[in-house]
């Protein structure tokens, strides 16, 4: 099947009890049980649920691989393969890291022993110089949140094949309608569902996609062992949402583009980024491995002004001003004092990360109305 038929097809059958068509909702804890051990492979509903088996089986085959386990959120979903390694062992990452995971690794996971280093993975040969005796996971996500760079994932899962690594790629920006880095040589794969999955704005989860036996039975004990699942009106959600997802992103993906280059040539932008132009550093690489450049820009201003960039914020009628991405309704956004309000000044700057810096997350609406907005919002 080709991801167009798996969005709606897999893992989704008629319910053997009834033939509803669509999954139900099993709104229960336990299930019944003939003898003492004795059930139908469902015996309580942290363990499994058929609503969330089937999410699960439609998400491994979205990322073409043979396992996929769901959590509560994409945070939730981080935390479960983390408890992969053991104290003493080392993460290697990115320096522009979703700011949440950055957090959860600096003050969550560093308290039990396992430390992360945080380096320009654009550079191939400081990722291979970086792996030291310790590095157990290199964990990475492209395109990278708010500067839209690029890394390339082929040539990464080989430095860490090489020396023995696993690689887990957060794949929330790209979804696996643009991306799927288990066929570029991935271990693992990240979504924080809660964006293009989901698509809705309605539903917070988080899942792991992979292929080795070995490490899904660790992770199946782990989801298990600490509970963070999801429930299952969620995973039914979820399943409504990713029945679309090749029509919605492609649709975010032809409106990013055109709205792209409005915004390249506007005379109040100083700089787009958007991965999809020819001279963006990380375009070959993202033609390669993405199907198209996605639905994510990021701008700023001449003269650099924060206050300019909160009045274009306040004047977007369609595009609302909220956190978050992937949905079906355009976001705009203020990194230096939303999404990135903790990093220094200093680092935020040496990243590009400016104070009139503005992302967009290009929903699914009809293209003109959203550049009419933008064309009033940048008015003076
Ligand atoms: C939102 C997001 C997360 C966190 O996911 P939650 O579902 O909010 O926990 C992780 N990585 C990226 C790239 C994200 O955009």
């Amino acid at each position: 099947m080709r991801i167009g038929t798996k969005v709606i097809h897999a893992g989704v059958h008629p319910d053997p009890t009834t033939g509803s068509v669509m999954t139900p909702i099993y709104q229960t804890s336990t299930y019944a049980q003939d003898a003492p051990g004795v059930h139908k492979g469902y015996a309580y509903a942290r363990s499994s649920n058929p609503t969330r088996t089937a999410l699960e089986t439609n998400l491994a085959a979205l990322e073409n691989g043979k396992h996929a386990f769901c959590f509560a959120s994409g945070m939730a979903a981080m935390d479960a393969v983390v408890r992969l390694l053991n104290p003493g062992a080392e993460i290697l990452s990115t320096n522009d890291l979703y700011g949440g995971s950055y957090r959860q690794i600096k003050k969550v996971h560093e308290r039990f022993g396992v430390t992360g280093r945080f380096i320009d993975m654009t550079d191939l040969a400081l990722v291979e110089q970086s792996i030291n005796q310790n590095t157990r996971l290199i964990w990475l996500e492209t395109p990278t949140n708010p500067m839209l760079g690029i890394l390339d994932l082929e040539a990464i899962c080989a430095i860490a094949k090489k020396h023995d690594v696993l690689v887990c790629v957060d794949n929330t920006f790209a979804s696996p309608y643009l991306q799927n880095p288990i066929d570029l040589g991935a271990d693992l794969v990240m979504h924080s569902c809660t964006k293009y999955l989901g698509g809705h704005s309605d539903v917070v989860m988080g899942a792991v996609i992979l292929n080795d036996n070995g490490l899904a039975e660790q992770l199946a004990f782990i989801q298990n062992a600490v509970g963070a699942i999801p429930g299952p009106q969620d995973c039914f959600l979820m399943l409504r949402g990713i029945k679309t997802l090749h029509l919605r992103v492609q649709r975010s993906c032809e409106n990013a583009r055109i709205i792209a280059e409005f915004l390249k040539v506007h005379e109040k932008v100083n700089h787009v980024y958007y991965p999809g132009f020819e001279d963006h550093p990380g375009y070959e690489i993202a033609k390669r491995q993405m199907h198209d450049f996605g639905g994510m820009i990021s701008f700023d201003l001449n003269g650099d002004k924060q206050e300019d960039a909160v009045a274009v914020m306040q004047k977007t009628t369609l595009f609302t001003l909220a956190e978050s991405l992937g949905g079906v309704e355009s976001l705009i956004g203020h990194p230096a004092t939303m999404t990135h309000a903790s990093l220094p000044k200093k680092d935020r700057l040496s990243l590009g990360l400016t104070d009139s810096l503005i992302r967009l997350s290009i929903g699914v609406e009809d293209v003109r109305d959203l550049i009419d907005d933008l064309v009033k919002a940048l008015s003076d």
